[in-house]
């Protein structure tokens, strides 16, 4: 099955009953038939029917050996990092979402995990930063919110090189428009809330693992510590993931639409969008993605004008977060990036005038008409 079908018929509904959906299975503990019962279900925060069916659509989706579901994407990577042990030390792109960074600075390293920032573009500098308690190479491409593309082919023959895990944050692109694991990462994660979920209304995360060894260990740890994502919540991502393919193609559509008008207007000094021809990462991301997604970040080269338009928007919503079906805008500088560093932030080009956009399904014209009032001064 091609991908637009697999997100329908994938793992399709309930054998038992002949339901079309899978079931809200809103229940914590299952009854068993012999104590101490194998196999089956049992406790919900091993495994629960509907949790179940999410992680397997999105193994699936992903083609990896097995999905798990979490209660955010910070859950999720959380959950990543506890495959790690004290005095290992992993090297992470410099690009990476603020929230990963934080976890790993502030509460991992409490525990003796340590973690080096590379950019990843130059393939020497994360050789050089290569130690002997290394044990993997996290990734994001492309990163928010300027897009900068990392070549996963080439970190992923390195880190084989090197006997190196490779983990990718796939949350911009989702498995509809980039697989990391075909090309050869082990681990990959979503936060959930974005894409997959699609809707603006559940916070959640993924991951998925390549090979078997590395799931048993994922499922071990999820089991553990508990940071599962719920029965309905799982239902919410199944539905969303329905109109994935859809969403992804309309977003794409309207971002390169509003690609194109931004940069036609006297206002906007520099346009960030991945189906430029001129952005930076547009031919390597043609090599391992088939779009350039929905969000598209531009520099009015004045922070004034930058909330002068963001307090002046009417239909796109200024808010946190992104991929819902609504169109949503940022300044970065203080919202999504206001934790890191000033001087991180400009070589990210997160100018105090830079805004981000994550174009919605609405019908383009109107997106351009909401900026263009905005963009009255
Ligand atoms: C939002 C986001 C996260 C964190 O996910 P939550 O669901 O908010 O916990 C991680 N990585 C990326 C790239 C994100 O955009």
């Amino acid at each position: 099955m091609r991908l637009e079908t697999l997100l329908i018929h994938g793992v399709e509904g309930d054998s038992a009953t002949g339901a079309v959906n899978t079931p809200i299975y809103q229940t914590s503990t299952f009854r068993q038939h012999t104590v101490g019962q194998q196999g089956g279900y049992q406790y919900s925060r091993g495994n629960n029917p509907t949790r179940h069916a999410l992680e397997e659509q999105m193994a699936l989706l992903e083609g990896g050996a097995q999905g798990f579901a979490f209660g955010s994407g910070m859950a999720a990577l959380t959950a990543v990092f506890h495959l790690f042990r004290a005095g290992d030390h992993v090297i992470a792109s410099q690009n990476l979402y603020g929230g990963t960074s934080r976890v790993l600075d502030k509460i991992f390293s409490r525990f003796g995990l340590s973690v080096d920032y590379v950019e990843f573009g130059n393939l020497a500098d994360i050789k050089a930063a290569i130690k002997p308690n290394t044990k993997a190479l996290i990734i994001e491409t492309p990163s928010n919110p300027t897009l900068m593309v990392t070549d996963i082919r080439a970190v992923t023959a390195l880190a084989s090189q090197r006997g190196l895990l490779t983990v990718a944050d796939n949350t911009f692109m989702s498995p509809y428009l980039q697989r990391p694991l075909e090309l050869g990462v082990d681990i990959v994660v979503h936060s959930a809330t974005k894409f997959i979920g699609g809707h603006s209304d559940v916070l959640a995360g993924v991951v998925v693992a390549k090979d078997a060894k590395i799931a048993e260990e994922l499922h071990y740890v999820q089991n553990l510590t508990g940071g599962v994502l719920g029965p309905f919540d799982s239902w919410l991502l199944l539905r969303g993931l329905k109109t994935l393919g859809v969403r992804m193609d309309r977003q794409s559509q309207n971002a390169c639409e509003l690609a194109a008008w931004l940069r036609s207007r006297p206002e906007v000094k520099k346009v960030y969008y991945l189906g430029l021809e001129d952005h930076p990462g547009y031919h390597l991301h043609q090599t391992q993605a088939s779009g350039a997604g929905n969000v598209v970040s531009f520099d009015v080269g004045d922070g004034e004008l930058a909330r002068h338009i963001l307090s002046g928007v009417k239909l796109c919503v200024l808010g946190d977060s992104l991929g819902g079906v609504e169109s949503l805008v940022n300044l970065p500088d203080v919202m999504s990036h206001g934790s890191v560093p000033a001087e991180r932030k400009i070589q990210m080009g997160v100018t105090p005038s830079l805004i981000r956009l994550s174009v919605g399904i609405e019908h383009p014209a109107d997106i351009i008409a909401d900026l263009e009032q905005a963009m009255q001064r």
